[in-house]
């Protein structure tokens, strides 16, 4: 298939044609995170981040991105480190490969969810290469490991010029393919906290096959028991490739923590989520299949976790 021909990001009047392979650039193997933080303040747009290199070298190769300088900041202290505390939680260095978090024995046993919404990203191949760090940071809206993120309340720990920022993950997204992250700024760790005790987690993509494409709808939901909601149970959803970023519900989550848990009340609960979604048609789906398709995806991943629920209490 040719390479799609892009506008020059400085200068939009010009044209660029790809030629095949990726476009010159300087490679630099950051050793220290200031060393990170001054490239990124000199160079500005010119200087790009590099983890697994999934998104930014195929937007590269196909010359969406031109940057002069790639930063490889997987060798930063604790770039690549997982680390749990039974009382603080998960912290992910944000160059952890997926295959790698997946692996973890602390990932598989307190935090299946994460490793669920991983394992629907693309191949298993990609996920040698992908991170969870750079899924987020690209802040695509289809973005699978964010839901997962989203309802786990996960915070993204940032370096900047002016030290250490802790983003919750639900303040991290701007708009498509735009995060929050200031000049000079970067991510460093994902911190996932301890879920309340005997919670249930599912992760449900639809995509156009099995098997290596993004999501056209894609949701996470947690639930736990809560003696102080009136339902006796509290419910987080949240839905990837529906609206301009990664969103939580908070309407359908208030109908489950205020009714009690039916049939019935599941039912209710779906098409609020319907009615949060805001999609694009584009060429994975319709508006109207991906709202259809949100309702139906948030009925069976609400059915799933209560059946979960159940069977814990
Ligand atoms: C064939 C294919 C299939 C795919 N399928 C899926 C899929 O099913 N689901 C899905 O969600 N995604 C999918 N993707 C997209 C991609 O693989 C994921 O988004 C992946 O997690 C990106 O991680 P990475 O480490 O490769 O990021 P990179 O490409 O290295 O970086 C991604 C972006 O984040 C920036 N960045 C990198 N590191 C940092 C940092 N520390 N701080 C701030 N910014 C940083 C980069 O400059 C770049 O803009 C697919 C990609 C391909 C090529």
């Amino acid at each position: 298939m040719p390479m799609p021909a892009a506008l020059d990001r400085e200068n939009p009047s010009v044209l660029v044609m790809p030629g095949p392979g990726l476009p010159a650039f300087d490679y630099v193997r950051a050793s220290k995170p200031d060393e990170v933080c001054d490239l990124l303040l000199q160079h500005g747009d010119n200087a790009r981040l590099l983890m697994g290199g999934t998104d930014i070298l195929v937007l590269m190769r196909d010359g969406v991105l031109a940057p002069k300088i790639l930063i490889d900041v997987k060798h930063l202290p604790g770039m690549t480190t997982i680390s749990f505390d039974p009382a603080g939680g998960l912290r992910l260095g944000a160059a952890v490969s997926m295959n790698t978090m997946t692996a973890h024995p602390a990932v598989k046993q307190h935090y299946p969810l994460l490793a669920e919404a991983a394992q629907a990203v693309a191949s298993y191949q990609l996920r040698t290469r992908a991170t969870m760090g750079g899924n987020l940071c690209n802040a695509s809206p289809a973005a699978d490991t964010a839901p997962a993120a989203l309802v786990l309340n996960a915070r993204c720990v940032t370096w900047g010029p002016d030290g250490e920022r802790i983003i919750p993950v639900g303040a991290f997204f701007r708009g498509p393919k735009q995060n929050v992250l200031m000049p000079g700024e970067f991510l460093a760790f994902i911190d996932v906290p301890i879920p309340p005790p005997g919670w249930v987690g599912r992760y449900i993509k639809l995509g156009r096959n099995a098997g290596g494409d993004l999501a056209i709808v894609g949701v996470a939901v947690l639930g736990y028991p809560d003696a102080n909601a009136a339902s006796g149970c509290r419910f987080r959803i949240a839905l990837a490739s529906v609206a301009p970023t990664p969103i939580r519900v908070p309407e359908a989550e208030a109908i489950l923590a205020n009714m009690p848990i039916t049939g019935e009340t599941l039912e209710r609960a779906a098409p609020a989520a319907q009615a949060a979604a805001r999609p694009i048609d584009d060429l994975r789906g319709s508006a109207r299949y991906r709202k259809a398709m949100t309702r139906n995806l948030t009925r069976r991943a609400l059915d799933d976790v209560w059946a979960g629920l159940r069977k814990e209490g």
